[in-house]
């Protein structure tokens, strides 16, 4: 049996006629930057994520520069995050001239530890970039009150985590601003790249509507310097179409989580811990097993998918050695980078797929 680890041509089949119908309309009306569809999609994205505005952009990585763009953060200026993340979280905090500051991650959610937060902070330190990895939100109370008594900035990069909630609260609307991304991989995937900023700051939304078309107010006259992170009419025509299915996506995805849970209960796979305050979405379902390679290799023979998401923390990265970490710096996150592996989770996997990947990760655990 062939399980891949995404397969995004079986949602395609059921939404072909429609996506194919609105991509018509908007090439018809070659109206291809902005426009309506833009504005409806903003609307909605903000509402399910219980912000007052959402402002679309052009990737989940230009919402997080254009959010640290907005907040005035640059050179001089340290942002506290996560090592154990896509590398775009601390990618666009170098770009704009900050120093990225990490901390270490708590060991079963692999999310931020607050506990370390207040040690990193310095009379430099503007703002802090939660990551909602995997899913599932940080841990936002603790986290929050930090920024509240130091005077920082919370921009969550909620990439991995649209319609997550923690205590009830939806992801991307706890902070300052939230960043999605509907980058194909994602739960709400796009036809190519997109993202957005999610605010309840009505200055902010401002700003950011201004620096996502190179800081001009009207057209042509630039009070800020900001840049192309505009929004296709395409990309938010076929998120339209896919919208009103997250939610039950999101749904099938925590079945297909307690499927493996059940499943692996009783064998050494670590399952993924989600805390009782949080609901996931499982962006992806990631387990730590002994000899991962040899697991990879094993499960690839099997005809099952994999993924390690991520297996060099980023303060190891070669292009950030000038932050000058050293390995061990962030232990949990560097164990984290050698054992976890992903498996299989999207929505169409049928229980016949979940019983098969199950039976050969358990098969590769003993
Ligand atoms: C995907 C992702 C991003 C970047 O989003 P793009 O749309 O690919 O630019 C940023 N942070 C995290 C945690 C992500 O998973």
């Amino acid at each position: 049996m062939q399980v891949p680890l995404l397969d995004l041509k079986a949602q395609f089949a059921p939404l072909k006629d429609e996506t194919l119908r609105v991509v018509a309309e908007v090439l018809e009306s070659q109206a291809c930057i902005g426009g309506p569809r833009v504005a409806e999609l903003e609307r909605k994205i903000a509402e399910l994520s219980g912000a007052r505005f959402g402002i679309g952009v052009s990737s989940g990585t230009d919402a997080i520069l254009a959010a640290l763009m907005a907040l005035g953060i640059g050179p001089g200026d340290e942002v506290i995050t996560t090592p154990f993340t896509f590398f775009a979280t601390a990618g666009c905090i170098v770009r704009t001239g900050a120093t990225p500051v990490f901390v270490d991650i708590d060991e079963r959610t692999y999310n931020m530890d607050p506990a370390l937060i207040e040690d990193a902070i310095t009379p430099r330190t503007k703002a802090i970039v939660p990551v909602h990895l995997y899913g599932q939100c940080c841990q936002m109370d603790p986290i929050l009150t930090i920024a509240d008594v130091h005077g920082l900035a919370v921009i969550e990069d909620a990439a991995q985590a649209i319609g997550a909630t923690y205590k009830g609260r939806a992801a991307g609307s706890m902070g300052a601003m939230g960043c999605f991304s509907f980058y194909p991989t994602k739960n709400l995937g796009g036809a190519g790249d997109g993202g957005m900023i999610v605010t309840g700051d009505e200055t902010l939304k401002e700003v950011l509507m201004v620096l996502r078309d190179h800081g001009a107010r009207p057209k042509y006259y630039h009070s800020l310097i900001g840049g192309n992170f505009r929004l296709d009419a395409l990309q938010a025509a076929v998120l339209l179409v896919k919208l009103p299915h997250l939610e039950a996506w999101s749904a099938a995805r925590r079945r297909n989580a307690a499927f493996y849970d059940k499943a692996f209960a009783g064998s050494n796979v670590v399952t993924p811990r989600i805390d009782e305050r949080c609901v996931s979405i499982y962006n992806q379902y990631v387990i730590r097993v002994p000899r991962r390679d040899e697991a990879i290799a094993h499960l690839k023979a099997a005809g099952v998918g994999t993924e390690v998401y991520y297996p060099v923390p980023l303060h190891l990265q070669k292009c950030f050695a000038g932050l000058g970490y050293e390995e061990g710096a962030f232990p949990v996150s560097e164990k984290a980078a050698r054992e976890v592996l992903a498996l299989p989770i999207y929505p169409e996997l049928t229980e016949e797929m979940l019983g098969y990947v199950a039976e050969q990760v358990r098969a590769v655990a003993e």
